[in-house]
C-alpha cells in the first residue's frame, strides 16, 4: 500500500489541546502546489480511550458539524480522559456549497472507503482515515443527517455487525445518544461506507441521522449536542456522569430496523412529490406514503408510493421535486432488543 500524501503538523500522542489540519494535495487552476485543509483538533489527557469524532461526511448535514465546532471551543484537556480527535467537517468544500457530494471530485465521501492514496481528494482522505486514524481509535463517531434530500426522525443508528461483543457495545453506545428511537439500517445504495470500514477494523462505531431536509430547528441542535456529550461520557473520554434514559425522561430504548430493500421506498417517476405521512407516524401495509404529481399532465392520476408493510416512518422526502428512483420514504419495524 502506498504512503498517504496527507501532511499534518498534529502529533496525536502529545498531551494538551492542539488545533491544526490535514493538508490534502490538491491543484486547481489558480492554485498550483495547493492543498485542501480539513480542520482537526486533538485533545489528550493521560491514559484512556481514543475517540475519533467526525461530521460533515456529507457536506449538507450540519447539526453534527455545529456540535463538534462547539466542543472544539468548549473543551479543555482537563475535561478529557484519553484522547479526543475532533473533525467537525470532513468535506469543507461540500459544506460551504451545501452539497452532499464533494464539488472538487464529485465523490460521495461515504462511498470512498477504504480509500486510495493515489486517488482524488476524497479517496486520499478516506485512505488516511482507514490507515492512520481508525487503527489508533477505539470509538469512531460519524454524525449524519438526512441531508437536503431527506427528512429523518432524529436517531442514533448502526449496522448489525456480526461480532457479538462489538455489536453489544455498539448497541449500548447508540442507546446513550438518548434518541426516541434507535435504528438498524442496511446498505441499499452501494458500498464503501465509512462506518463499514471502521466496523471491519473492530471499532465501536456510533452514527446518527439528526433530522434533515435543510431546516435545522433549535431542538435538533440541542438534541444532537446533549446526546453527543452523553455518548462521549459513555465512551469514557469525557468526564462527567452518564445520564440514563430514565433520567432524560425517556423510556427504554425503542429499536427499529429497516433491513430489507423493500423498506426503502423510491419515486416511481419524476415529478412533484407530496409527503402523506409524518415522520414517526405508524403506518399499515397499503397506506399511502406519498404521491408524485405531473405538472405537465394534471389530468393524470398521481403515481403512488405505498407502505409495503406495517411499521413506522423514519425518513421522508425533503425537496418536493423528485427524480425517478429517488428515495422518498423509509419504513422501519419494531424489533425486540433482547433478540439483538
Ligand atoms: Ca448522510
Amino acid at each position: 500500500m502506498s504512503t498517504n500524501p496527507i501532511h499534518t503538523d498534529l502529533d496525536y500522542s502529545r498531551p494538551g489541546k492542539q488545533s491544526g489540519h490535514l493538508a490534502i494535495p490538491y491543484s486547481h487552476n489558480l492554485g498550483g502546489w495547493a492543498n485542501l485543509r480539513v480542520p482537526v483538533s486533538v485533545i489528550r489527557n493521560g491514559e484512556g480511550p481514543v475517540v475519533l469524532l467526525m461530521a460533515g461526511n456529507h457536506g449538507d448535514e450540519y447539526p453534527g458539524q455545529v456540535a463538534i465546532l462547539r466542543l472544539w471551543r468548549e473543551l479543555a484537556p482537563e475535561d478529557v480522559t484519553g484522547t479526543l480527535i475532533l473533525i467537525p467537517c470532513l468535506n469543507p468544500p461540500a459544506s460551504k456549497a451545501s452539497t452532499r457530494l464533494s464539488p472538487l471530485d464529485g465523490r460521495n465521501f461515504n462511498r470512498c472507503f477504504p480509500g486510495n492514496p493515489n486517488g482524488t481528494v476524497s479517496e486520499i482522505l478516506a485512505h488516511y482515515l482507514t490507515t492512520v486514524l481508525f487503527p489508533m481509535s477505539e470509538y469512531v463517531i460519524d454524525l449524519h443527517t438526512g441531508g437536503r434530500s431527506m427528512g429523518f426522525l432524529p436517531c442514533a443508528h448502526m449496522h448489525l455487525v456480526p461480532d457479538l461483543a462489538q455489536r453489544n457495545r455498539m448497541l449500548r453506545a447508540a442507546e446513550a445518544f438518548l434518541t426516541e428511537v434507535t435504528f438498524l439500517y442496511a446498505d441499499v445504495a452501494g458500498t464503501g461506507l465509512l462506518p463499514t470500514e471502521a466496523e471491519r477494523q473492530g471499532k465501536i462505531v456510533i452514527t446518527t441521522e439528526m433530522g434533515g431536509a435543510e431546516l435545522v430547528p433549535a431542538s435538533i441542535h440541542r438534541q444532537c449536542q446533549a446526546g453527543l456529550r452523553n455518548v462521549l461520557i459513555h465512551c469514557g473520554v469525557l468526564r462527567g456522569k452518564e445520564k440514563s434514559r430514565a433520567e432524560a425522561g425517556l423510556g427504554p430504548a425503542r429499536w427499529v430496523q429497516s433491513l430489507d430493500r423493500e423498506d426503502y421506498r423510491f419515486a416511481p417517476e419524476s415529478g412533484l412529490y407530496e409527503n402523506c405521512v409524518e415522520l414517526g407516524e405508524a403506518v399499515k401495509k397499503g397506506d399511502l406514503l406519498g404521491q408524485v404529481f405531473s405538472i405537465e399532465n394534471p389530468d393524470r392520476e398521481p403515481a403512488k408510493v405505498w407502505a409495503h408493510a406495517d411499521g413506522i416512518l423514519v425518513a421522508n422526502r425533503g425537496p418536493s421535486m423528485v427524480g425517478q428512483g429517488d428515495c422518498v420514504a423509509c419504513v422501519a419495524h419494531d424489533v425486540d432488543p433482547r433478540t439483538l
